[in-house]
């Protein structure tokens, strides 16, 4: 009924006087005329709205007919019969890896890294090719209505720059290890070039440094311990791998006598701004140990059934009241960045391990892969939903395809039937990085172009 009423409204206001046009603020941009799934604390869903946007922000959200006469929009994007939603917010991946999607499928981790991932990576990676793999992910990111994404790998700072040039928000780790890396040949080399990168990019308006130990496996106590009080130092997230696999934790207690979990709290590594990605092996005790200490935690479902790594125990963490955000990983172990098949795996995932359909519904998985991820990440204050005053972080979604329809329930169909070329804008700090898929801050056909001249070296490295 109400959209019949709409252009009446519309052309009734239209015809009031000049001077109340004349008082009506100018901004930047108006999303018009979708359903809005605005993510905020009462799920609220706004049939035919708009959300106006200004610089950075939301200014104003509600309905179209309330909202359209009170702004003067330089730029209005019809969002028809889309659904707009917050934009998804991928809690971990390893965006350069890209590079290495399908290079070594079907195999454990733990020969999946020592075997394949880490002698690639010690012979291809390089500043060029984090850039060029960051823009590749970036392109594919943009394109299935990722907004903020955290990530850790080598010469981060590369992947910053890629990123910002896109227009993406991003958490950002420099990896550290206790092997030569691509970008430094030990831990403390590690460490300084991390501090470099907070220095340079610290303030940023998209771009979050943060320190990232790759995990408790890779790194001895000291570096730990020391990639711990950098991040405090700074004020910075602090990112790891947390109890992956079994084998993990089996090492753990062998060298530690305790799990990876306790080992860290042991060592005084966890508190808030730590983020730790997996936790799939974990203690009723651990679980509360990271509730106890403010940290957040990375769900990678797909990753973890890729490589069988297991099941996270994602009921408990949100039972006990642990901040849980969901994540892909890297390309190399998912295959895609697509936050639209993690939520829908998530949900699967939930309902198998727990032989309960009820675990994990619709609205859970989306907000895991929203305000979760917001609150995994201690930016819930900035981005996750879409409510006055907030970052403009959007995505527009159509909802037209066969498998779409009909549509009774927006939240069902984002989460069971949509995938990430579904997404037809995507707007990440107020700017809009793509409209009805044609992107504005990407040249897709160079991205591409570069991605395969790259691939062609990877694969003369790895003969
Ligand atoms: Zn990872």
């Amino acid at each position: 009924m109400r959209a019949r009423h709409v252009a009446p409204f519309l052309a009734a206001f239209v015809a009031a006087s000049a001077a109340a046009r004349c008082a009506r603020p100018n901004v930047a941009l108006i999303v018009l005329g979708g359903t809005i799934v605005t993510g905020n604390a009462s799920h609220d869903v706004i049939e035919h709205g708009a959300v106006v946007v200004d610089g950075a922000d939301i200014v104003d959200v509600g309905q179209a007919v309330d909202l359209v006469p009170r702004y003067a929009a330089r730029e209005t994007i019809d969002a028809g019969s889309e659904l707009v939603l917050p934009g998804l917010i991928n809690t971990h991946t390893h965006a350069p890896m890209v590079m290495f999607r399908g290079l070594a499928d079907d195999v454990d981790l733990n020969d999946w890294l020592q075997k394949y991932i880490f002698p690639a990576e010690a012979k291809t990676v390089s500043p060029e090719f984090v850039r060029i793999g960051t823009s590749l992910a970036a392109l594919e990111m943009i394109e299935s209505g990722t907004t903020t994404f955290v990530d850790m790998y080598y010469f981060e700072e590369d992947v910053a720059t890629a990123a910002r040039d896109a227009g993406l928000r991003g958490v950002l780790g420099q990896t550290i290890v206790e092997f030569p890396a691509p970008d430094a040949k030990t831990p403390a080399d590690e460490l300084k070039r991390t501090e470099a990168f907070i220095q340079a990019f610290k303030g940023d308006p998209l771009i979050t440094p943060a320190v990232a130990p790759h995990a408790i496996y890779t790194n001895d106590t000291p570096t730990l311990q020391a990639a711990a009080a950098l991040a405090r130092r700074y004020g910075v997230p602090l990112l790891t791998h947390l109890s992956e696999t079994e084998e993990e934790v089996r090492n753990a207690r062998a060298a530690h006598g305790m799990t990876p979990t306790a080992y860290l709290d042991s060592i005084g590594f966890l508190g808030p701004g730590t983020l730790v990605a997996h936790g799939v092996w974990m203690t009723p005790e651990d679980i509360a140990a990271l509730r106890r200490r403010g940290v957040g935690v990375s769900h990678n479902p797909e990753s973890n059934m890729k490589l069988a790594s297991g099941a996270a125990p994602v009921m408990a963490y949100l039972a006990a009241g642990v901040a849980l955000g969901l994540g892909t990983d890297g390309a190399a172990s998912n295959n895609d960045l697509d936050m639209f098949e993690a939520m829908r795996q998530a949900a699967f995932l939930a309902k198998l391990t727990t032989s309960d359909p009820k675990a994990m519904p619709a609205r859970t998985a989306l907000d895991l892969a929203t305000m979760g991820g917001a609150r995994a990440l201690g930016m819930e204050r900035a981005i996750g939903s879409l409510e006055k005053g907030k970052r403009a972080d959007l995505i527009t979604v159509s909802m037209s395809a066969a498998r779409q329809t009909p549509m009774y329930d927006p939240v069902s169909h984002l989460v069971y039937v949509t995938r990430g070329d579904d997404v037809r804008t995507t707007i990440v700090n107020g700017k809009v990085l793509m409209k009805e898929r044609r992107l504005r801050t990407l040249d897709e056909d160079k991205v591409l172009a570069d991605a395969r001249a790259l691939a062609d070296k990877v694969r003369q490295a790895l003969r």
